[in-house]
């Protein structure tokens, strides 16, 4: 067993954290449409809104609408460390590539069975 799953744990425990922070941060982008009528009182939270709406815009097109599924795909990969399931393709049962696990602690099929969900 070649893969430190320790260590892919903490990584994906650090990922959902940021996807999650990342995730509340749209919410509050987009709170409605009382555009400018905080600017007074605001000032004071400016300087962190503005490191976390910078951000924000980063991960926006990545994430967007597909941030829930990341989180539960995080859960799932997360699940499957506890379950001892980890780095086993969930179709054909084969071991998934380390190289590919680094890349993506999160995924449950490898590169073959993942092409074919795809189509
Ligand atoms: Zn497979």
């Amino acid at each position: 067993m070649g893969i430190d799953t320790e260590r892919l744990r903490a990584t994906l425990l650090e990922e959902r954290d940021r996807v999650e922070k990342a995730l509340a941060n749209l919410r509050e982008d987009h709170p409605g449409n009382e555009e400018g009528e905080e600017i007074a009182t605001a000032s004071e939270n400016h300087l962190a809104e503005t490191a976390t709406a910078t951000l924000g815009r980063e991960i926006d097109y990545t994430l967007g609408d597909n941030a829930e599924q990341v989180i539960s795909e995080i859960d799932a990969a997360l699940q499957r460390i506890e379950s001892g399931d980890y780095g086993v393709c969930a179709s054909c049962g084969r071991e998934i590539p380390r190289e590919r696990l680094e890349a993506n602690p999160w995924a449950s099929l490898c590169i073959d069975c993942k092409r074919k969900a795809e189509g």
